[in-house]
């Protein structure tokens, strides 16, 4: 595993790969759309957190990212801002659908990154939907589902839609992000989260985030992320 320097070399990742963005220390130098700049202003931060300064530059070149740091590192931001790139630069629009699932372990935590995501997202024109358990619109939910761009989700809300909603449609899928993953093994959504992951197209970028990288989530990694960088982020001694 991997321990960011203070600071590398220009173009030279910890880990030897290159990316024209390795150098950066704040949000400001990362090639970011204006939109996305904006909707980080809203935050008070400049600085990335070492989480988002060793994985932005491998996300933002389209590459899939194995990312282990612990809780309250700032996972949230190293995801959200790719989604949001990403979906950008393919010109993302309404009549596109489906381009990025976000899988989060419960409704809570599912909840408060559904919150980030408007905050960072506010000046892109990407709609997005919470899709948990427990609420009970489902029925107008399955007749929305398939004009939303972003999908934040619980497991097993998501496979719900995928079995009963006529027409679930995510066939363009861009990006997959499985936040908080040891935790989402954790409460049990392993068989869901495989059944979904067997029915997504293959053709996609994959950010899988966790806390602790156990012997499940290496499991989860190896099904899900091709050719991942691996970014373990420990505190300094
Ligand atoms: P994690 O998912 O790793 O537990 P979060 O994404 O929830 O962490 O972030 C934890 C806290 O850190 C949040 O309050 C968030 O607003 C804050 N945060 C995120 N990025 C930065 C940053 N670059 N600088 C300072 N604080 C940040
Ligand atoms: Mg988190």
């Amino acid at each position: 595993s991997l321990t960011p320097p203070k600071k590398s070399p220009i173009g030279i990742l910890p880990d030897g790969s290159y990316s024209p963005y390795s150098g950066a220390e704040k949000f400001s130098q990362l090639p970011l759309s204006k939109k996305t700049k904006d909707g980080l202003a809203g935050a008070s931060y400049s600085k990335m957190t070492d989480i988002q300064r060793a994985s932005l530059p491998h996300s933002l070149c389209g590459r899939d990212i194995l990312g282990a740091a612990k809780t309250g590192s700032g996972k949230t931001m190293a995801f959200v801002i790719p989604v949001l790139e990403k979906l950008y630069r393919a010109r993302w629009g309404p009549e596109d659908g489906v381009g990025c699932i976000i899988m989060s372990p419960t409704r809570e935590l599912a909840g408060q990154l559904f919150e980030v995501l408007k905050s960072a997202g506010k000046y892109h024109g990407f709609s997005a939907g919470l899709l948990i358990g427990g609420r009970k619109d489902v029925d107008t939910e399955k007749e929305r589902v398939n004009e939303l761009n972003i999908l934040v989700c619980t497991p097993g809300r998501l496979l719900q839609h995928m079995d009963e909603t006529p027409n679930f449609e995510c066939s363009q899928l861009q990006v997959l992000v499985l936040d908080e993953a040891d935790r989402i093994l954790d409460v049990g959504f392993k068989k869901e989260l495989n059944a979904i992951i067997s029915q997504l197209p293959k053709h996609r970028q994959t950010l899988l985030f966790s806390a602790t990288q156990t012997k499940s989530v290496q499991d989860l990694a190896r099904l899900s992320l091709k050719d991942p960088e691996y970014i373990s982020v420990h505190e300094e001694s």
